[in-house]
């Protein structure tokens, strides 16, 4: 069915996976608002380890497993998979690069649902030019002292785990390193959740340091290597935003689908004219051209490929299309699609926040120019 990021094809456990997360989804989603609950409700489905490996009590799982279930998540509520998403990020990023063993109990907790994790590099003067970020490390005698800012952080104040880029040197590039924050640390505090246009149940807000102390096995990976970690982490974020589109502009397709079905003007079915078919066609070919791009996205990030130009055109392309398709989505209902009480013009809400996040849908555009050219030169 073209409207499904699973295919008949798909190993039977990736087709598991997608209708256990689906049928989850449909029972326990239905609200919006965060509900600390429903990450522990992922934890015992498996979801909220999909991304560490089975020591400490995940499942290591193919990212295109992952890329289905955040789609089953975002056909029903895109807050739940944002921070989601952001966590499966955090997870893989302290396995990969702590240096410290104790780190063990806590990537325990954040497998099985009761630790949850936020990602810090956004501040007020670096945004898509993140190389400007300003937050700095100064080292002390045993560890690192770090101030700054902050914005938009996805779970600030309710996640449990912090990677926090900071400045340790001048050098723009090489000059970043990443730490790991936990709650409670002394110096760090959060703002108030901002109010936003969507995306219900995955608060953001500010996050500030104050002379915050670290010794230095809070240091994640080497002194200056930031950078290509923050990098590592959104080129698999950015498949989950491509997945996230996928599922949010199914759900609109469905609901249009049905609208068409059931209501008639003119003494007949919508579904009997043909502008609207072909309305209802065009998202369609939209929404199955995003499910490829994002599927080979996934695929190329488990064979080893370390281009980022696949998840970028996934991000761009599935949110791009996304916004568009739950536009049309508001449209072919008319009236009811402006209307709070149905879901078309919630997903129209929070497929714009799609094109914005991990990286603008213009800097995703700029990365693949940038690989063409790099490939002529
Ligand atoms: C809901 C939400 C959740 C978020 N969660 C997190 C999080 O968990 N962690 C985190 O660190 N950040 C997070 N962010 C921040 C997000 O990643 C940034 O907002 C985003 O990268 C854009 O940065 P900016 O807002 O500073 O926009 P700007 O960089 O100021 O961009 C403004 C406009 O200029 C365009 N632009 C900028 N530079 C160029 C260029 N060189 N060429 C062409 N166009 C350009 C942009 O595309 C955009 O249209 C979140 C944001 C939102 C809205």
């Amino acid at each position: 069915m073209i409207l499904d990021f699973v295919f008949e094809s798909d190993s039977f456990e990736n087709r598991e996976l997608a209708s256990s997360v689906r049928r989850f989804a449909e029972a326990n989603l239905t609200e919006v608002g965060f509900n600390r609950a429903h990450f522990s409700e992922m934890g015992k489905l498996g979801l909220t380890g999909m991304s560490l490996e089975e020591r400490f009590g995940g499942s290591a799982m193919e990212s295109l497993s992952i890329a289905s279930a955040l789609y089953e998540l975002s056909r029903i509520q895109l807050g739940p998979t944002i921070y989601l998403s952001v966590h499966l990020m955090v997870a893989k990023i302290i396995q990969e690069y702590s240096r410290d063993e104790s780190n063990e109990e806590l990537l325990k907790d954040m497998a099985e649902g009761s630790a949850l994790g936020a990602f810090c590099l956004t501040e007020a003067g670096a945004g898509s030019d993140a190389y400007a970020l300003r937050t700095r490390a100064e080292q002390t005698g045993s560890g690192w002292k770090i101030n700054g800012e902050k914005i938009y952080i996805t779970s600030a104040g309710l996640a449990d785990a912090y990677v926090v880029f900071a400045r340790t040197s001048d050098d723009k590039k090489n000059g970043i390193t990443a730490f790991l924050l936990r709650k409670g640390q002394a110096g760090m505090s959060f703002g108030p959740h901002e109010k936003k246009m969507g995306a219900e149940g995955s608060p953001i807000a500010t996050v500030t340091f104050d002379n915050c102390e670290v010794d230095d096995n809070a240091r994640l990976g080497e002194i200056g290597g930031g950078y290509k970690i923050a990098l590592s982490g959104l080129n698999r974020g950015r498949v989950s935003i491509g997945a996230a589109a996928c599922g949010l502009a199914s759900r609109s397709i469905e609901i249009a689908r049905s609208h068409l079905s059931e209501r008639s003007q003119f003494g007949q079915q919508l579904s009997n004219f043909q502008g609207l078919r072909f309305m209802l066609a065009d998202m369609a070919t939209q929404l199955y051209a995003s499910i490829l791009l994002t599927r080979d996205a996934a695929q190329r990030l488990d064979s080893g490929g370390r281009q980022n130009w696949p998840s970028s055109m996934a991000k761009f392309f599935a949110s791009d299309s996304a916004m568009k398709i739950t536009t049309d989505g508001v449209q072919l209902l008319g009236g009811a699609g402006y209307l709070a009480d149905y879901t078309a013009e919630r997903l129209m809400r929070d497929a714009k926040m799609l094109q914005i996040v991990e990286g603008t849908n213009q800097i995703q555009r700029s990365i693949v120019a940038r690989a063409l050219f790099d490939e002529i030169a």
